[in-house]
């Protein structure tokens, strides 16, 4: 970090002479959300948390993570079209997670009809943190891969107002005396790449009249982030709508040739911002859409088998020696750029792999993260707590709803975080980084692949878990160093 920046996070009168133009600025550049007390209106709106500076992050790093992305994409689209892997991976998985369950019979039920769709769409963000090892050194490594919702939806990570906050930390910069500093600030715009995906995927379906469907969940406090990709399409006269699974229950149906209509409209490509989580399936109907939706002609971003290529377990799988190879058996190159970022991941399957896991987790829990296949953040288990559930879960199969993680140690950051309604407190802060990457294919050819952006999140180093979705991590930038 710069000796400057630094001194700037000490000098308390600065600060708050900053604070507010801070907030203005970032309700001047579009960084908006609405409030929780009002999610489906716009009447009030408010700024969307932000750090107050942006985070240090060391440039190598940074590129080293925007460059693997094009291999992730044609990783996670690989492990989709792999029904042997997929199904093998998942096979202990499915036998005691209800959700996974659910997902892979939609899947199963898919393949067995066999699909009239070629078009695939992909939208994906790897997440990563910097591990700080003493006497190691900085390293990237993945935290996960999110294939479906890659910006959730719920309350606000963002694929849109990523591109609108580094102008806002560049004022701020200059503000704060640190003008030189605004060079290292990148722009960055994931949501026009994503808009350039749905574009092409929209094109290839080759129906003017069929229009984008952005399945979204009822509240719409995020609104923004949506907005922005759905004007972009309109700009390039892509009709756009946003359902919710309630109407497509109510009004989807499909015909002869499984188009898929909803409200009377041809749907081109079904965007899913929601369908992620259990809670987000109110009731057996909401399952009903969704394998409508998976059984029609209209490309899904992500389809179903996307959807279970970005789950936990098959993370874990990727990372057992051997298994990147099966995919890429004439890249070496490519195996290792990807494996370089992953962090160790450990079986609990039932047999003497997961005992070993077990038994390891329960000598250090502090180094290990333990992860059920859930999305949206708030669902991990650490220190004590892992040695409660796995005792308790120990000799039964139900241990195979998780995988065990290395815990990534990054060096907490100084810095402020802005929130409606919260007070500015110095805080000691981690972050994330995530590379957005999108892809369309048709049939067997790549038409699109790309790290379209990134999106660096921050919290609080007191909240172990930063899901966003639970509302902690706000949005930042790197700033190369
Ligand atoms: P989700 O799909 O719910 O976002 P993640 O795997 O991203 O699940 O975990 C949620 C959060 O938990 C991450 O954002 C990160 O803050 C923390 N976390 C997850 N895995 C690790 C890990 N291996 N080491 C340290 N922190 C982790
Ligand atoms: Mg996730
Ligand atoms: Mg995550």
């Amino acid at each position: 970090m710069s000796v400057k920046l630094e001194d700037v996070l000490k000098d308390e009168n600065l600060i708050k002479n900053i604070e507010e133009i801070a907030k203005d600025t970032a309700l001047l550049h579009g960084v908006l959300m609405r409030t929780k007390e009002t999610p489906n209106s716009p009447e009030v709106v408010s700024y969307a948390p932000i750090t107050l500076f942006p985070t240090p992050v060391p440039t190598a790093l940074f590129h080293q993570a925007l460059a693997v992305q094009t291999h992730f994409n044609r990783l996670v689209d690989r492990v989709s079209q792999d029904p042997t892997f997929l199904e093998e991976t998942l096979a202990s998985t499915i036998k005691v997670d209800d959700f996974t369950a659910r997902l892979f019979s939609i899947y199963k039920q898919v393949q067995q009809e066999h699909l009239p769709q070629s078009i695939v769409l992909g939208l994906n963000r790897s997440d990563y943190m910097l591990d700080h090892r003493p006497g190691g050194g900085t390293s990237l490594k993945q935290i996960e891969i999110n294939t479906i919702a890659a910006s959730f939806g719920k309350c606000l990570t963002q694929i849109s107002l990523a591109s609108r906050t580094p102008d806002v930390h560049r004022h701020i910069l200059k503000v704060a005396n640190l003008p030189e500093e605004c060079d290292r600030v990148l722009d960055n715009n994931p949501a026009a790449g994503l808009a350039r995906g749905l574009a092409k995927a929209w094109q290839l379906y080759g129906s003017e009249r069929a229009v984008v469907m952005f399945l979204v969940e009822e509240v719409q406090r995020n609104i923004y982030d949506h907005r922005y990709v759905e004007n972009e399409l309109w700009k390039r006269n892509i009709p756009v709508i946003r359902r919710q699974f309630e109407d497509v229950c109510r009004t989807g149906s499909l015909d002869q040739s499984k188009r898929l209509f909803v409200d009377g409209r041809e749907i081109a490509i079904v965007y899913f911002r929601n369908g992620y989580m259990p809670q987000n399936y109110t009731s057996e109907r909401s399952w009903e859409a969704r394998l409508m939706m998976e059984r029609s002609l209209a490309v899904k971003c992500p389809d179903i088998s996307t959807h279970l290529a970005g789950t936990k377990k098959v993370q874990q799988e990727l990372a057992r020696p051997g298994v990147l190879e099966r995919f890429f058996p004439d890249e070496p190159e490519t195996v290792a750029q990807i494996r370089a970022t992953f962090a160790g991941l450990y079986t609990l399957d039932m047999g003497e792999d997961g005992d070993k896991t077990v038994a390891m987790a329960l000598a250090n829990p502090d180094q290990y993260v333990l992860k059920p296949q859930r999305e949206g953040g708030g669902n991990n288990i650490y220190g004590s707590e892992i040695c409660e559930v796995l005792k308790n879960l120990k000799n039964s199969s139900e241990r195979t709803a998780y995988i065990l993680m290395d815990k990534i140690q990054p060096v907490p950051v100084q810095n402020y975080l802005l929130r409606p309604g919260a007070p500015l407190r110095p805080n000691s802060c981690l972050s994330e980084l995530g590379a957005f990457g999108a892809y369309v294919r048709k049939g067997k050819d790549m038409v699109f692949n790309e790290c379209v952006g990134h999106l660096l999140r921050t919290k609080s180093s007191e909240h172990a878990d930063g899901g966003v979705a639970a509302g902690v991590a706000v949005l930042d930038n790197p700033l190369l160093v």
